[in-house]
């Protein structure tokens, strides 16, 4: 039991070899990325949530560092993606994982609360709903490195 009180939910791989213990930090949020990476990574849109302490992993985990920014792991044995996490900057703590939400039945309860390069989503589908979008250029203005002033 985590330390707001908030039930951790159990995830796993497609073949099982994987585990997930973890619960949405912030609770129900959950966001979907468009991004080339993601895409590729997937095969489609990665749905995920940002879990909050108290995560337990267990089993065959692989780490692939698919940029000098983050690292994203899958499940040696069958691949499935688990989880995309930024690395740490200097002087800063490492962030928590955010885990596919689809290795949790009915993705965690959590709800759609944000889709990140919203522009790049394949002509031939859309989520429906009035919750955020952000487009590529929004992502990068939020989210890229700021330049080191030095
Ligand atoms: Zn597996
Ligand atoms: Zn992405």
């Amino acid at each position: 039991m985590a330390s707001d009180g908030s039930q951790l939910l159990d995830g796993r791989c497609l073949c099982g070899a994987v585990t997930v213990r973890a619960a949405p930090m912030p609770r129900d949020r959950l966001v979907a990325c468009h991004c080339d990476m993601c895409r590729r990574w997937t095969g489609g849109v990665f749905t995920s949530f940002q879990a909050e302490e108290g995560y337990v992993v267990t089993g065959p985990v692989r780490i692939f560092e698919s940029s000098d920014v983050a690292e994203r792991a899958f499940c040696s044995e069958c691949g499935s993606s688990l989880w995309y996490r930024m690395h740490a900057r200097p002087g800063e703590a490492r962030e928590a994982p955010s885990f596919a939400a689809g290795l949790f039945e009915n993705a965690a309860g959590a709800r759609l609360q944000v889709e990140f390069f919203s522009d790049l989503c394949p002509d031939g589908y859309a989520f429906a709903g009035d919750h955020k979008r952000m487009t590529e250029a929004d992502c990068m203005a939020a989210f890229a490195p700021a330049e080191d002033p030095a």
